[in-house]
């Protein structure tokens, strides 16, 4: 080879190695699995679902598997070290067990030293905390008017599920949950958030029993799934009347609040006002 070759050659390799170790995806081979790639690039199963959006375990061949997530996902991990038990990282990151469980695909209690448990979307500033399992401080940094007087729907809002496309439990493929569902048990007051005027109080398909209330000024709230409504169509109500009361119609696995806001008919993450 020619000094010059050689230089190239050097050049070459050197350029083929630096993208490799900090490639950002691994692109899948024949006989690759999920736990595999896990294996050769120290990431766990759980993180390569999750930035890749995987819904099940299947990989073919020429598959681009993402290693690392994109600048806006605020995803992150604990690793695992003696002493370590779900419950103490629960306490530490304010996440909760059975959501640690599920986001890990955590059959028992179990930890191994080094493993790398997967916290869920932290919460970006300016957020409200929806990994806690405590009770949320709803405070709008909205400068707009109407957004900015909004209170809450809920004495205690604790997130169960947050805004966004998540997998659906009951239909079981990506949707967008268009509000938050919050935790209520049956009959838990619900307290309408702003004053406005109700312009839906009854049944809906797969929101059960609904309010939905105009705020004015293009923006309208709705609450699902509920058990009782305590008031009707064309009533004006104002800014903490209780207007019904938790439960669990339409399509649910279990009784919560789902509360929506949505301006000119689109909805917003009513926990990022
Ligand atoms: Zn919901």
């Amino acid at each position: 080879m020619r000094p010059i070759q050689k230089l190239f050659f050097i050049i070459i390799t050197s350029i083929i190695l630096i993208s490799c170790s900090n490639s950002k995806y691994y692109t899948v081979k024949k006989g690759d699995t999920l736990y595999s790639i896990s294996q050769k690039r120290n990431i766990s199963v759980s993180e390569l679902k999750e930035i890749n959006k995987l819904e099940n375990n299947l990989l073919y061949s020429g598959q681009k598997v993402y290693l690392k997530s994109s600048k806006n996902y605020k995803g992150s991990y604990h690793t695992v070290s003696s002493g370590d038990t779900l419950y103490s990282i629960s306490k530490k990151y304010n996440v909760n067990v059975d959501r640690l469980k599920k986001i890990n695909d955590l059959k028992s209690n179990t930890l191994y030293r080094g493993d790398k448990i997967y916290l869920g979307k932290m919460v970006n500033k300016g957020d409200l905390n929806y990994n806690s399992s405590s009770t949320i401080t709803y405070k709008s940094n909205s400068k707009n008017p109407v957004l900015k007087n909004f209170g809450k729907p809920l004495k205690k809002m604790v997130v169960n599920s947050p805004y966004g496309y998540r997998d659906h439990p009951v239909l079981g493929r990506k949707i967008l949950h268009t509000g938050v569902d919050l935790k209520a048990y049956m009959n838990t007051p619900v307290y309408s958030p702003h004053s406005g005027v109700v312009t839906y109080a009854g049944w809906m398909n797969g929101y059960g029993k609904i309010v939905i209330i105009d705020n004015g000024n293009n923006y309208e709230t709705r609450f699902a799934h509920l058990n009782r409504i305590l008031v009707k169509k064309g009533q004006k109500v104002k800014k903490g009347k209780v207007i019904a009361k938790s439960g669990k119609t339409g399509r649910v696995t279990g009784p919560h609040l789902h509360y929506e806001i949505r301006y000119k008919k689109q909805p917003l993450n009513p926990m990022k006002l």
